[in-house]
């Protein structure tokens, strides 16, 4: 049961410290493995090892880096099955959504950066100067458990892409999906120091990599709370800071739209991961003539969804979900379907739920819940759509539905949010991912996501 060691400068390492961290599965409640539990020591044996691999990596050819990214691909796909079972039992998610999203969205990312590295202009020229796009150096990883794989992923990938080094501290829920990546690093052939891994708590180790003064750039995704946190100590040492942080995205449902549809695919993604994804729509916003009928949609879709979903990671956060649950119906919120019960006797399980009658100023419409709970919000006019969709500090995802692409086009572009979906527009993972206002600092994905591991420098001619 014990998963022992750190992956340090390319090999498993006892931990310096005898702390361990229980991992739970959440369908059945019971502990599946402990890891270690590093701490600052295992920490700075990581940044050391992470900044004596640093020269020889950034003046690896792009080619040869792009190289062992396609082979890192090939190893995440070829253990696909692995990594799927390994997120259903540490992340309770159903088999079927860790083998679509879970396992096969990395496989992809991993795959773009490998053709970025390939083919980006790590140099360009601007009047009598050439600017070369270096590497920023080295990089703390700081990772949620919504998404175990693609997090991490999300944010190594271009980091060695870039020719940065890295040392990731996964979330304490989902630490073997972290090992499992550090192995197939380990597989492709990535050489010692460039990837490092150190599991452990957020305040201990965590901390420790935020504050570590050989690391150039931090990077984090979780919550709002803890990035504020993190963006106040990287600031005062001026180390470059990304951060990922919450959403409360507005689903917009105009007139004319296919409002089955747009209810349907809006209801989905908000169950989906049970609720657990930063950019998931959680503002239906429905104009007042067809409010009531949306309703009656959501309510149908969400129930459908019942034995479809899973539990929540752990019971922390299912009991923190149930609290917004009932702070929704003491507001004066009407509860539609779900509620804060138990469905089953064991697991961290909720119901889908949504709520109607919901009011732009109710906490249910103004924090990120992270649970399967859906808020259906009632709207006059475009214009009250538009103040309504930017109310809350956030400004993560969203989407737009219309009878004309064109008038979905238009509000859109008025929306305060890093993204928008129009009429049921497809996840692109080339596309730059981040948030506008609290929802964070940075993009990741694609071409930009590499852009933020690089830093100019101008030769002058
Ligand atoms: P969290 O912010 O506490 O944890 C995220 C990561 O930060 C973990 O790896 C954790 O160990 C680490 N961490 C915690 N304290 C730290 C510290 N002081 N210094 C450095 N690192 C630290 O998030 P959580 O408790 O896992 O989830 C709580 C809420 O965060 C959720 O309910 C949700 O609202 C939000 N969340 C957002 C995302 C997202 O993708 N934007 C993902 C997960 C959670």
């Amino acid at each position: 049961m014990l998963r022992d060691g750190m992956y340090i400068d390319g090999a498993w390492r006892p931990a310096a410290g005898p702390g361990l961290i229980d991992v739970v599965n959440p369908v059945d409640e019971q502990v599946i493995a402990q890891v270690p539990a590093g701490d600052a020591q295992d920490v700075d044996t990581a940044v050391r090892a992470a900044r004596a691999a640093l020269p020889g990596w950034a003046a690896t050819p792009p080619a040869e880096r792009a190289a062992r990214l396609a082979a890192l691909r090939d190893v995440l796909a070829a253990r696909q099955d692995e990594i799927a079972r390994t997120i259903t039992a540490e992340l309770g998610s159903p088999l079927a959504f860790s083998q679509a999203v879970h396992s096969a969205l990395p496989v992809a990312v991993t795959g773009s950066y490998a053709e970025l590295a390939a083919t980006y202009a790590f140099e360009e020229k601007v009047g009598n100067s050439v600017v070369h796009l270096e590497p920023v150096g080295v990089v703390g990883a700081i990772t949620p458990w919504n998404y175990p794989l693609h997090q991490i992923v999300a944010k190594v990938a271009p980091a060695l892409a870039a020719g940065c080094t890295v040392v990731v501290k996964p979330a304490e829920d989902t630490p073997l999906t972290a090992r499992l990546f550090a192995e197939a690093v380990h597989e492709a052939g990535v050489p010692a120091g460039v990837f490092n891994l150190v599991t452990g708590r957020g305040p201990v180790a965590g901390q420790a990599l935020v504050e570590h003064p050989g690391v150039d750039l931090v990077t984090f995704t979780g919550s709002t709370a803890v990035g504020r946190a993190v963006a106040a100590i990287a600031g005062a040492a001026v180390k470059k800071v990304a951060l990922e942080l919450g959403g409360k995205s507005a689903n917009v449902i105009l007139p004319g739209a296919d409002l089955a549809r747009a209810v349907n695919v809006g209801v989905a993604n908000v169950m989906a991961n049970s609720g657990q994804t930063c950019s998931a729509w959680t503002r239906m916003l429905v104009h007042r003539d067809q409010y009531d009928e949306a309703v009656a949609l959501a309510a149908t879709a969400a129930a459908k969804y019942g034995d479809r979903i899973g539990p929540l990671v752990s019971a922390r956060q299912r009991d923190r979900v149930r609290g917004y649950i009932r702070q929704g119906v003491a507001e004066g919120a009407r509860l539609v379907t779900g509620g804060p019960e138990a469905p089953r006797p064991t697991g961290f399980y909720l119901s889908p739920t949504v709520f109607a009658e919901v009011t732009p100023d109710m906490t249910l419409a103004q924090e990120e819940i992270f649970g399967p709970v859906l808020s259906v919000l009632r709207y006059e006019d475009e214009a009250d759509a538009l103040r309504i969709a930017n109310g809350t500090v956030y400004g993560l995802a969203g989407a737009v539905w219309a009878g004309e692409e064109a008038r979905a086009v238009a509000f859109a572009r008025r929306m305060e949010t890093g993204q928008v979906d129009i009429n049921g527009g497809r996840f692109n993972p080339r596309a730059p991912f981040g948030g506008y206002k609290r929802s964070g600092v940075g993009r990741e994905l694609g071409a930009h996501g590499l852009a933020e591991y690089l830093q100019t420098k101008s030769l002058q001619f």
